[in-house]
């Protein structure tokens, strides 16, 4: 049965808390690296069109950490189920989680 987005959040906190290790997105410093977009509303990692590359190598550098982390699954199914519409959540972006909910058209792979 499909997860409620509560019940996806819960899950990921719990998992977090039982967690031996914080997550890479937890570690002081590195929010930008895991919301990238260019009008992050807490003005840390803002992105300019000129600099777009910089915000891809960051996405990049994001998804390779969610690539190592034992809640990825948990993480996307949150931000998946709660329709987080900004930062990087299990290895996915907000471009490609809107894919998946069909509201843009498909371009990514997905390697969950
Ligand atoms: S998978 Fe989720 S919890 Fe793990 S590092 Fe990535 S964003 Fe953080």
């Amino acid at each position: 049965m499909k997860k409620t987005a509560q019940e996806a959040y819960l899950a990921l906190q719990d998992a977090i808390q039982a967690s031996e290790n914080p997550p890479a997105c937890s570690t002081p410093g590195l929010d930008y690296l895991f919301f990238p977009e260019p009008l992050n509303p807490t003005g840390i990692g803002r992105y300019s069109e000129r600099n777009r590359d910089d915000m891809k190598l960051h996405e990049m550098q994001a998804k390779a950490l969610c690539s190592l982390c034992p809640l990825k699954m948990l993480c996307a199914d949150y931000a998946l189920a709660g329709k987080e519409e900004h930062g990087i959540w299990g290895g996915t972006t907000p471009n490609e989680r809107k894919e998946i909910w069909g509201l843009k058209k498909a371009k990514s792979q997905y390697l969950f």
